[in-house]
């Protein structure tokens, strides 16, 4: 059996027109699919200021609350009109088990508390979706991904049962398709043997449909993305953008990992194991080409790649016994950021520093800073910006860095990076 995975973000279903739009998208063919949809608009975030506000105070946000049930019956008055009662009614159901779980979870575990409550997000869109889907013709089936994604309980950044999902994938997904040619399901969401909700990180629902991809073999997935496709620049910081048509996915995986925004990192290894083509297509202009992510190791077009993280803290760090960073200096250093759960991106060494550069993150500074001062001397400074450019040029380095002071250089054979001053 042939199967497409399709993934819907926030930013696609977040108005009625936007779900209308997803109606006139599904309905353009008739394969047999799976549909994962993410929350819908901001929901996340107003979700996570709740789960913030209880964690800190035990108050419970009833604005932030109010503003999310206001939204979506909103949504609903504007898909279903005369009919919308026994949707609202349920929606009704799904926030009176959204207050119900929030006041009852006496527990100080915050991860916990977070995917248990921000998980509605998507528990209520594809709710809506689905039945809209269904209301207006197009017939589907809504399964809870967290009976399905089964994953470790390593809340809030839970780990996938591969054996596990794969199984529940095809004993559970597969034979629905003699009933119905689209699933709708959850994206972000997945579930403990118990059936605990988890979640898998912020944005990930990419992710969710390429584990659900690997894991029925799909033909192809493809992501509905506000914008065109892969663009070699984010388009709000440099005027001329070029829209890639194909990339391999080691490229892919490789833009992703030095932070561009567009797809989860996590989301291109399984659908590169099971050999799965990834399109990237705006769901504004679903007709236009968009990205596509494959095997195929050419890339077209080869064009500079720019890929902008802010907010930068550099530290320098020095051995107080003016000894040397070696081996031992720096497994020590390692073993304090491993500690503190700090991603490097970018660092550099000399006899007597050691340099490196992470996302600003106020929260851990002091006691990264009290660990690292035990043992080294360090000074620090934020307000950087890290500039990588991928297939680089002197004219695509000129454009980006010019006359700015650059503090840490690197280039490899295809990778500059550049840590600078923020303007
Ligand atoms: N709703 C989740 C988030 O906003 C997951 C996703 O959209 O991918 O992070
Ligand atoms: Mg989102």
């Amino acid at each position: 059996m042939e199967i497409y995975v399709e993934k819907f973000g926030g930013a696609s279903v977040n108005s009625a027109s936007a779900v209308k739009n997803v109606f006139s998208i599904l309905q353009k063919t008739n394969n047999k699919r799976v549909v994962v949809i993410s929350a819908m608009g901001k929901t996340t975030n107003k979700l996570e200021n709740i789960v913030n506000l209880w964690y800190k105070e035990k108050s419970f946000n009833e604005e932030q609350f109010k503003d999310l049930y206001d939204y979506h019956k909103g949504i609903i008055k504007e898909l279903f009109y005369e009919n919308s009662d026994i949707y609202l009614r349920h929606i009704d159901g799904l926030f009176i088990d959204l207050r119900n779980k929030i006041n009852s979870i006496d527990n100080d575990n915050y991860d916990f508390l977070y995917d248990s409550v921000v998980s509605y997000g998507e528990r209520i869109s594809t709710y809506i979706v689905s039945s809209f889907l269904n209301y207006a013709g197009l017939k589907n089936k809504l399964v809870q991904s967290s009976s399905f994604v089964k994953t470790d309980n390593n809340y809030r950044s839970a780990n996938v049962l591969w054996e596990e999902t794969k199984k529940k994938t095809n004993e559970n997904i597969l034979p629905l398709f003699d009933q119905t040619s689209i699933i709708i399901t959850q994206g972000f969401v997945g579930g403990t043997i118990e059936n605990l909700a988890t979640t898998l990180g912020r944005e990930g629902s990419d992710y969710s449909a390429s584990i659900i991809a690997y894991c029925l073999n799909a033909r192809q997935m493809t992501i509905w993305k506000d914008v065109e496709g892969l663009l070699n620049c984010d388009p709000k910081r440099m005027p001329n953008s070029t829209k890639i048509l194909q990339i391999p996915y080691s490229e892919a995986i490789e833009l992703s990992y030095y932070g561009a925004s567009i797809i989860h990192p996590k989301t291109i290894k399984p659908l590169e194991n099971a050999n799965i083509p990834l399109y990237i297509k705006s769901f504004l202009n679903p007709d236009n080409e968009g990205s596509l992510i494959c095997k195929d190791k050419a890339i077209k077009p080869i064009v500079a790649n720019f890929i902008f993280k802010d907010n930068q803290t550099l530290l320098s760090i020095s051995p107080k016994d003016m000894s040397f960073i070696d081996e031992k200096n720096l497994s020590l250093i390692y073993s304090i950021l491993f500690k503190h759960k700090i991603k490097v991106n970018i660092m550099q060494n000399s006899a007597i520093s050691f340099s490196l550069c992470f996302d600003r993150n106020d929260n851990i500074f002091k006691e990264l800073m009290q660990d690292l001062q035990n043992e080294f001397m360090v000074r620090y400074n934020n307000g950087l910006q890290l500039i990588t450019i991928r297939h680089y040029t002197q004219q695509a380095i000129k454009e980006v860095v010019g006359k700015r002071k650059i503090i840490i250089e690197q280039k490899s054979r295809i990778t500059a990076q550049y840590l600078i001053n923020e303007k």
